[in-house]
């Protein structure tokens, strides 16, 4: 399709889904409830399919087809029909009585409108089940542009809410021109989740047309491990870290910066542990990655690096769960985005070196601190600059709808889960109800006395107590005298 017929269609969905929202925000929210209640079970009736369909699409494991994907469906909406009516109850204003008497103000959270959400292939249920689970809970419309590389799960889920709920979602399959449209089709907001240089061009985008827009980026996560860490688990936490996915996620582990007093034994267990997932990890999704992550392997081989295990795949075979070390600082392999099942590993003999290693990346999304002590490790941990930090664990919190999904750096400012995205999702509307009769002190006309009455209030903003209160109310019955004389 070419880019005039984007945005074509873009308009007329955007037009379709606005008209729809306007009913839906209108349901009480326990309606809302209900209907996407209803739509959770028709989709988790059919989680095999879903399963299936993901894994057929991402290669990935049926297990984890299951686990990053299915089950997050569940939980995702779980949360936010529980407690979405408290997150969204209207808020009480503080208005000060003495100066001004008899208002009453409360803040509501309205819905944006309409919400588009540009997704990438390496969860594709996931990451648009937490923006779609509080957006259509919040009273807005919205529509998903799935990656072109896995478009049908996006569509699969999308398909199945609309059953239920109605036209106030729809998908748009397509490239990225087709998510360029829809943002020129003006939504009232934006939730992108890809790579750090397609969203720096959706930022633009939206920040030239006036429309909110969080952007979540790509990651070089490091882990740190401790030299009180407990070896096996550390081993076996972070090589999963490394593999899951075949690597393709933002908070994979890509680095990890090792104690020189437990790195004789923690290597060749960490080692031992990566061969043993090579049966598990499957081919990367896009032929682009993978021409990617071999071209890191073999700049940091021809730049000294020494492979701990695996390295270049032999021919067409998957690329193999990989450690390398001695990797330059400025090598591929440790500075960008590797989004592939491969590591690069330093060791250091002091916990300063341990930081400012983890530290030594212009992204900022995850990073795991391993140490049997655990208020220790999370000293540590403060010192690591992130979003998110995990202590003897690694990114399995993404789907946890509490927990904010957050970076910072060239990871994007932007969030998913966790309450604070309501800041995003919908806007705070201010409502003030006055039912004092008389004058304003500070209304025309201007006179003397409104002047001694801002001095008496700037006094008492220094030393407050009862002889300020009671100047106060001495000056605001002077200014009312003199505004009716
Ligand atoms: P990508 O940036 O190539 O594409 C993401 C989405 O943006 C796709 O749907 C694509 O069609 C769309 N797109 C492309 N150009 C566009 C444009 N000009 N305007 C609007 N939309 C456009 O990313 P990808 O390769 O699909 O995904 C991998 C990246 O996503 C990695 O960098 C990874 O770290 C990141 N990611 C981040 C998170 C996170 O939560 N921080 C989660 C998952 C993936």
């Amino acid at each position: 399709m070419s880019h005039p017929d984007w945005s074509k269609l873009a308009e007329q969905k955007i037009a379709a889904v606005r008209a729809a929202q306007v009913e839906w925000a209108a349901l009480p929210i326990q309606t809302r409830i209900e209907k996407l209640n209803a739509a959770k079970l028709a989709i988790l009736a059919r989680g095999e399919e879903l399963a299936q369909l993901i894994s057929d699409e991402t290669r990935k494991p049926l297990a984890e087809a299951y686990s990053a994907e299915v089950l997050a469906i569940g939980d995702i909406f779980g949360y936010w029909l529980r407690k979405g009516p408290d997150l969204l109850k209207p808020r009480k204003g503080d208005v000060p009585s003495l100066e001004m008497p008899g208002k009453k103000a409360w803040i509501e959270r309205v819905p944006r409108g309409v919400v588009v959400c540009i997704s990438p292939w390496n969860f594709p249920v996931q990451l648009p089940m937490r923006t779609v689970a509080p957006t259509l809970l919040a009273g807005n419309g919205l529509i998903l542009k799935p990656s072109e590389v896995t478009p049908k799960s996006g569509a699969w889920l999308v398909a199945r809410i609309r059953e239920v709920i109605g036209p106030v979602i729809d998908v748009m399959e397509g490239d990225g021109a087709a998510g360029a449209a829809l943002i020129e089709a003006m939504p009232d907001a934006v939730v992108f989740t890809g790579s750090t240089r397609t969203g720096r061009k959706v930022g633009v985008m939206c920040a030239e047309r006036g429309i909110p827009c969080e952007q979540e980026l790509g990651g070089k996560d490091c882990a740190v491990v401790l030299a009180d860490a407990d070896l096996d688990r550390t081993a076996t936490g972070v090589a999963w870290g490394i593999v899951s996915n075949a690597g393709q996620n933002c908070s994979g582990i890509e680095r990890v910066a090792v104690a020189a007093q437990i790195a004789p034994q923690f290597i060749p267990l960490l080692v031992k542990k990566l061969q043993e997932t090579a049966k598990d990890v499957p081919e990367l999704v896009t032929p682009m990655q993978r021409r990617i992550v071999i071209e890191q392997i073999e700049e940091a081989i021809a730049r000294g690096a020494q492979v701990l295990t695996g390295g270049l795949p032999i021919g067409d075979a998957p690329i193999p769960p990989t450690l390398l070390t001695k990797v330059p600082r400025d090598a591929m392999a440790w500075k960008d985005e590797s989004f592939g099942p491969i590591a690069v590993l330093e060791v250091h003999t002091s916990e300063e070196e341990l930081i400012t290693a983890a530290n030594d990346t212009r992204y900022g999304l995850g990073n795991s601190v391993w140490g049997h002590n655990t208020d220790h490790a999370t000293d540590v941990a403060r010192r690591v600059v992130s979003g998110m930090v995990w202590i003897n664990n690694h990114s399995f919190s993404a789907a946890l709808a509490d927990l904010p999904w957050v970076g910072t750096g060239d990871s994007g400012t932007g969030m998913t889960n966790s309450p604070d995205v309501l800041h995003l999702l919908t806007r705070p509307r201010l409502y003030v109800v006055d039912s004092n009769k008389d004058l304003e002190p500070w209304w025309y006309p201007y006179g003397p006395k409104l002047l001694d009455l801002m001095r008496v209030l700037v006094s008492r903003q220094q030393t407050g107590g009862l002889g300020a209160t009671l100047r106060t109310l001495s000056a605001l019955k002077a200014r009312m005298k003199e505004i009716k004389s």
